[in-house]
């Protein structure tokens, strides 16, 4: 197969950990027989140096015009970079914001595993990190409350402000549909979150999931109110395979969840519309503080190449192939500085994508 990626290296880290999963992608490729061309962008910092803007017209004609887009993170130190003295509509997330709804991204995928290597950094009880767990949250990402009408007034002298949350059932139902495919590819388990006992969004929201779920009688489906999937990640996370929810709902959790990992440098992430195109990224940031020093942990990019072949072009044996590798270099006690501990060893992060590609 050919693969077309459009590739934003970004700021920060980002170029280095990009470099790493390329390296991962080319052995990939070779070992499975399917070539890659690279369409390499700017976005972010690195755009706005170069043409003013962190994102141009002719960058997000190109990202359209390839399969998927991959990307290393974008942004630089915001209480020192100058690109933080532009206004807010020039500064590098403008450029993520606009390249999502350009390429209409309305479902966040983000993955949080644990991996078994790693259980000693979950900030979890020991019984419970030691069973692991691996699930995926699926935020809507285009409505609700982020997207709404707002305003803030005076009445009577009093301050008030308001916010709306709003989602027809078209955004539902284009959202659910996604996480039950995917749900189909793993263990076959949507956990649909809302607030259903208060509002008439999340009714509306659970009438039309259980309706999406009548086409996928393989999949089982259950509902939680949010308040108890906050104390359930942390009581029993192993509980959840997909989690479906709301765009403000699944901003908390997403980040509830990654933090119950430990290990913010090995989460992927992947934003999709409803093709089978998507921009996927690591979860975190670019990371000022250790950029150009070689010390970032390339994994949880590694992790969204392999999210991206299996969610973008079908690849599952490609996609686990990568994740097996990387499980290999960790069981053999290689570490980045940020999941360093006692008796392992030690690694940069062009040393840590060389010896993933070698296992693959
Ligand atoms: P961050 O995720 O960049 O860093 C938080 C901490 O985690 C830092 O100490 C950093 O060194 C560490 N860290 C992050 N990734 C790591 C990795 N792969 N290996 C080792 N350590 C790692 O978050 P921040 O400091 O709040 O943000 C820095 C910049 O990144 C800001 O400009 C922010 O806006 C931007 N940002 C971009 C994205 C994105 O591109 N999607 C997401 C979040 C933040």
């Amino acid at each position: 197969m050919e693969l077309h990626i459009a590739c934003i290296g970004g700021d920060g880290i980002g170029p280095e950990i990009i470099a790493e999963a390329k390296k991962v992608l080319a052995k990939v490729c070779e070992k499975y027989q399917h070539t890659i061309e690279y369409d390499d962008i700017l976005m972010g910092g690195a755009s706005i140096d170069v043409y003013g803007v962190p994102l141009t017209d002719e960058t997000i004609q190109i990202a359209k015009s390839a399969d998927a887009v991959l990307m290393g993170s974008i942004g630089g130190d915001t209480n020192t970079s100058p690109w933080y003295q532009l206004e807010p509509g020039l500064r590098p997330e403008a450029g993520l914001l606009k390249i999502r709804k350009e390429l209409n991204l309305f479902a966040n995928l983000r993955p949080a595993v644990l991996f078994p290597q790693l259980a000693g950094a979950c900030p979890l009880k020991e019984e419970i990190s030691n069973a692991g767990f691996d699930m995926l949250i699926m935020r809507e990402l285009t409505g609700g409350l982020y997207f709404g009408e707002r305003y803030t007034t005076v009445e009577n002298g009093i301050a008030k402000a308001v916010d709306t949350l709003t989602y027809t059932e078209e955004e539902i139902r284009r959202i659910a549909i996604k996480a039950f495919e995917i749900a189909r590819v793993r263990r076959k388990k949507v956990t649909s979150v809302d607030k259903a006992n208060v509002l008439d969004s999340s009714r509306l929201w659970r009438k039309v999931v259980n309706e999406v779920a009548k086409d996928y009688p393989d999949v089982a489906l259950e509902h939680m109110l949010v308040d108890n999937c906050a104390m359930q990640l942390v009581k029993d996370p192993a509980q959840f395979d997909v989690i479906l929810t709301e765009n403000m709902f699944g901003d908390i959790l997403s980040d509830e969840a990654s933090m119950v990992t430990g290990s913010i440098g090995m989460l992927a992430s992947a934003s999709m519309n409803d093709t089978k195109f998507g921009l996927y990224e690591p979860s975190h940031g670019s990371a000022p503080d250790i950029a150009g020093k070689n010390i970032a942990n390339p994994i949880a990019t590694i992790l969204s190449a392999a999210m991206m072949l299996k969610y973008s072009f079908g690849m599952e044996e490609e996609s686990k192939a990568i994740e097996t590798a990387i499980h290999k270099v960790l069981s053999e006690g290689y570490r980045t500085a940020d999941i360093m501990s006692q008796d392992k060893k030690k690694v940069s992060c062009s040393e840590m994508g060389t010896l993933v590609a070698e296992r693959i």
